[in-house]
């Protein structure tokens, strides 16, 4: 803007406007030049010297002053008329101004604009992008859903092909459980040497769950990166939940008439009575723990069992349970009571019957209604059952323990399947019915309705058809090194008597595999005891336990290499128990 805007003295409307103005100025200074014209006549008549008449003084004056207004006007008017032209040009140049200022602001908003419908554009894109992405990651998300559901099945699928398999070939199934790393696996195991702490080190390890993966590089050793395929593998964080539900369905198999066995196989402290039975606390019953989901197989299995049972029409199977323990190579009954009737462990024999099957004479059987009576009686028994601290396990068992549950299923004509492929087995099978009720239900104890209440019902009940499954948990003594368990004397005798046995369960596994024609059962009570069960026509589940630390290394391999062994064995397609057909003469 021009300086000295805006004029300071010259603010009226007429002045303020540039042409009303300009003419009334331009008008008042002719005017004033008009009048300057007279006063120079009067001026020049006042000059001194140039007087041409006196004239009076007070008319001198007067002309004097007018002159002077005069010449003020016409400076007031030229003065006037600078300003007008000043303004004017203010005006245009401020005019022009506001035009420059106008065009720069258009063209500004224009290019604000332009960036913002840009922006603006660029965040739609964004969006449609972003848009896109997401649907594109929706759908990756419901094709992998898809894909891992398809596996899943897939999975399913294979496992049951698999377990089909197994059955067919009569395959003894294997399943792994890796215990967690405990405290007691950092303290020293030797009883020769210095007792340094040894800090764990962990190289079993499960790779998925049907694979356990052995990783160990020791300074001057030879590494070792072993994998070994199981049915079914457990890692560490794996609970007695899980465990039990891949077991479960082998109850559903016992009450269809198959007989079944649970081995706990594994080193000295590597988790064969905490899968078993649950974590055993010193001072009470192992099963009196307060958090029901720490309970082991036989705790559960055997409430699965009368679960199913209770499913089944009332009085039409009935339980009868049996603890033993092989001790030293030699057979306990845990059930056998003394003459004043209190629980005694008593020696037994282990036989082989006419029919070429393994027996124990004499063994109690005690006859139960439910699972609280199971584990009240297998709890009474574990008190006998011997145990000694090694130096790798406080609570090691020193005995193989075997709980046997025998259900008696009586033909209702409801039990057991009678599809064509079943009656064709039962004609082949069921030598080995048994005709008899135990000793509790000839002495009409039970308070069941459906049980035989008179001599003539018993009679004729006894005439219907029964068939005997049974369910053998066993919880095997620890297979240990002798130098890491550090055990003496006694204790020594006992290792030694636990590994024959062991090593005698490994040959009669050898020799099934190999299909010998001998089996060399009888060197061992163990597999005396178990022979039905491992050769013969039981569904048999070895749950191999490990400890992952590297301590336990050979002992670990050990283990996993008799679970792979006890895989390969084909013993012929498990036998279900039928219920004899009668005779087309009768
Ligand atoms: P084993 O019968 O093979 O000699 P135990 O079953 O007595 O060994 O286990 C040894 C110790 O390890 C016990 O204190 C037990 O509670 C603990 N243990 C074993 N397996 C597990 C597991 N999966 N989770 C937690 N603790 C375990
Ligand atoms: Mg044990």
């Amino acid at each position: 803007m021009a300086a000295g805007w805006p004029p300071q003295r010259h603010t009226s409307l007429a002045s303020l406007n540039p042409r009303g103005g300009e003419g009334e100025l331009r008008a008042r200074a002719c005017s004033a030049t008009a009048r300057s014209g007279a006063g120079d006549a009067a001026a020049e008549r006042a000059r001194p010297g140039l007087r041409v008449g006196a004239a009076p003084p007070a008319a001198g004056a007067a002309a004097a002053k007018e002159e002077r207004i005069v010449v003020l006007e016409t400076e007031n008017a030229a003065l006037h008329l600078k300003l007008a032209e000043r303004f004017k040009q203010d005006l245009k140049s401020l005019r022009s101004f506001a035009f420059e200022l106008s065009k720069k602001f258009q063209r500004q908003s224009q290019t604000y604009l332009y960036q913002i419908l840009t922006a603006v554009q660029g965040i739609q894109l964004q969006n449609e992008a972003m848009q896109i992405f997401q649907i594109k990651a929706f759908d990756l998300e419901q094709s992998l859903q898809e894909v891992t559901e398809r596996y899943e099945k897939e999975k399913q699928k294979r496992r049951a092909l698999h377990n089909s398999l197994v059955e067919l070939r009569g395959n003894i199934r294997v399943h792994c459980r890796i215990r967690p790393l405990l405290p007691f696996d950092t303290t020293g195991h030797s009883i020769s040497q210095d007792r340094q702490r040894t800090f764990s080190e962990k190289v079993a390890h499960a790779a998925d769950d049907e694979t356990v993966l052995v990783k160990c590089s020791r300074p001057g050793h030879t590494s070792i990166n072993k994998t070994f395929q199981f049915e079914r593998v457990y890692n560490a964080s794996e609970s007695q939940d899980t465990v039990f539900a891949d077991v479960a369905p082998l109850l559903t198999s016992l009450l269809d008439g198959y007989n079944v066995c649970i081995m706990a196989y594994g080193q000295t402290g590597s988790g064969k009575t905490y899968t078993m039975l649950g974590p055993q606390l010193e001072e009470n019953f192992p099963f009196s723990t307060e958090d029901e989901s720490e309970l082991g197989i036989i705790p559960r299995a055997t409430q699965e069992v009368f679960r199913l049972i209770s499913e089944k029409p009332s009085g039409s199977y009935w339980v009868e349970v049996s603890v033993v323990e092989v001790y030293n190579n030699e057979i306990f009954d845990l059930l056998a009571k003394d003459s004043c009737g209190k629980v005694f462990g008593v020696k037994r024999d282990v036989v082989t019957t006419r029919e070429g099957k393994s027996d124990v004479p004499l063994l109690t059987h005690e006859t139960v209604e439910n699972a609280s009576e199971v584990l009240h009686l297998v709890s009474k028994s574990l008190q006998l059952r011997v145990r000694h601290p090694t130096l790798v396990h406080a609570h090691s068992s020193r005995s193989h323990l075997v709980v046997t549950l025998t259900i008696t299923t009586v033909d209702s004509g409801e039990n057991f399947g009678t599809s064509w492929e079943e009656e064709q087995t039962s004609q082949r099978l069921n030598k080995e019915v048994s005709c008899t009720f135990p000793q509790k239900m000839r002495d009409n104890k039970s308070t069941s309705s459906s049980r035989p209440s008179s001599p003539a019902q018993l009679e004729a009940t006894e005439k219907m058809k029964q068939v005997k499954t049974r369910l053998q948990l066993v919880d095997l003594a620890g297979s240990e090194c002798v130098g890491m368990s550090g055990v003496t004397g006694a204790a020594l005798r006992e290792t030694s008597f636990i590994n024959r046995s062991l090593s005698a369960l490994a040959d009669v596994l050898g020799a099934i595999a190999e299909q010998r024609s001998h089996v060399p059962y009888r060197n061992s009570k163990l597999t005396h005891l178990l022979q039905d069960s491992v050769g013969g026509d039981a569904k048999l589940l070895v749950m191999l336990c490990i400890s992952p630390d590297q301590k336990y290394l050979t002992e670990s391999m050990q283990s996993l290499g008799f679970g792979t062994r006890a895989r390969q064995v084909q013993r012929g397609q498990v036998k279900k128990k039928n219920f004899p057909v009668p005779s087309k003469a009768k």
